[in-house]
């Protein structure tokens, strides 16, 4: 032998019907039966004593025992042999006889002696993962366990073994940060065939996708807002009616402030087959990650979320801001930064004092997020000193005094 180290050989061994002789049955044994009975092999059991576990398989009828020390011709017609004995001389001998008669043969004690190594295995939707750590067992599963993990939460395709069902699927992507989005929002985006992202859903996620799923950019529609919102419910309508799988993926949940439903209904009239996923919202996710609650026992028992995208005095605003300001409790605006002046002078006027504490997050959960600290009273100076612009969630309420007292002490 060279002192070269060559590479192992994988191979997939079908061992249905063919005798597997394991000398030794204690621990390593026991662990290794179970996957051999599985295969559908011919199990021969040669050792002294047994485990309790090989006992009972014993007692079972699925594997054959010879009760007593290992002897050459218990090798005869054997495919593959495991020498799991805690007896280096005993296994050495099994590796000889192996050895003559060209039969693989794994050392339960000294790897660098065995003509086969166990990979650290596991299945997922028919596939088997099989890892070989260079000898190094716990790497070897470490790595398996990751690869069954991304198998099962989609991070990993196994792109043959996909829903390949027509169909669409409403993903909420949460707030931004990709980390943030749900495991099942991920498998979806794996199994899609297209991808309709609008502007605020996760973007960085868009780039994991496989090279052969389409990807339609609303934010790139052109036309108006009502007229794209018809032609998404005509995209998506369309592709899967035309067999494929189709993710409609946004920022934050789908249903909040998302049109979400109006495809849902889409869909549902066409006769098109519709699922939700639904993700986390930006009015709670946000300030949560910026470290401020929506409640919090004692100081505010109940939270409102609340589309600012009219100014209070508008004719089709349905908000009753007057309403709004005489409940307890947290305010949660969105897709308020235009008209947040307006809207804290409604509210001050409604009743909420002038010195109610606001935060404005910005950019939350990604990369250049910050928070602006004012009040109701201040808020027009602060927004504008601040340049804030979207997207961004206002926060008013005490909850914003309790997360940061040292601003409002
Ligand atoms: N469906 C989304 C909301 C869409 S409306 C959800 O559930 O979160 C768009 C508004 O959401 C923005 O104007 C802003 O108020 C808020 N928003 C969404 N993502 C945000 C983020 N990362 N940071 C701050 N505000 C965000």
């Amino acid at each position: 032998m060279s002192g070269v180290e060559f590479a192992t050989y994988p191979s997939g061994l079908r061992l249905a019907g063919r005798r597997v002789v394991v000398v030794g049955a204690g621990q390593v044994a026991q662990r290794r039966i179970p996957a051999l009975i599985a295969a559908g092999a011919d199990v021969y059991v040669v050792s002294p004593q047994v485990t309790p576990a090989i006992e009972g398989l014993i007692g079972a009828g699925e594997v054959e025992w010879a009760d007593r020390g290992f002897r050459d011709d218990d090798l005869d017609g054997a495919w593959y042999v495991i020498a799991a004995t805690d007896d280096h001389g005993v296994n050495e001998s099994v590796s000889r006889g192996a050895e003559s008669r060209r039969i693989f043969c794994v050392r339960a004690d000294d790897a660098t002696a065995a003509t086969a190594w166990t990979p650290a295995v596991g299945r997922h939707a028919g596939v088997t993962v099989a890892v070989l750590g260079n000898r190094d067992p716990r790497r070897s599963a470490g790595v398996r366990d990751e690869i069954l993990e991304g198998l099962r939460e989609g991070t990993i395709t196994a792109r043959h073994h996909r829903d390949r069902s027509p169909g669409v699927v409403l993903v909420g992507g949460g707030p931004g940060d990709p980390e943030l989005m749900s495991v099942a929002g991920r498998k979806a985006l794996m199994e899609a065939d297209v991808v309709v992202a609008d502007r605020l859903a996760p973007r960085e996620l868009l780039g994991e996708l496989p090279a052969d799923v389409e990807l339609i950019d609303v934010a790139k529609l052109p036309r108006g807002r009502s007229a794209q919102q018809e032609e998404i419910n005509r995209i998506i309508v369309e592709r899967a009616r035309a067999g494929q799988r189709v993710v409609r993926f946004k920022g934050g949940d789908n249903f909040v402030f998302g049109r979400g439903f109006e495809e849902v209904l889409a869909c549902r009239e066409a006769g098109v087959p519709v699922t939700v996923v639904p993700g986390l919202t930006s009015p709670i996710a946000v300030p949560a990650v910026a470290g401020i609650p929506v409640t919090h026992r004692g100081v505010a028992h109940a939270f409102t979320v609340l589309s600012g995208h009219l100014p209070p005095e508008h004719p089709d605003s349905l908000v009753n801001w007057k309403a709004v300001a005489g409940l307890d409790g947290t305010i949660l605006l969105m897709m308020a930064v235009e008209n947040a002046a307006a809207i804290a002078d409604a509210l001050v006027a409604g009743g909420r004092p002038a010195a109610t504490p606001v935060a404005v997050v910005c950019d939350g959960t990604m990369p250049g997020e910050r928070t602006v600290l004012s009040t109701l009273g201040g808020l027009q100076a602060d927004l504008a000193s601040a340049q804030v612009r979207p997207p961004a969630i206002i926060v008013v309420g005490d909850v914003v005094a309790i997360a940061h007292p040292g601003h409002y002490a």
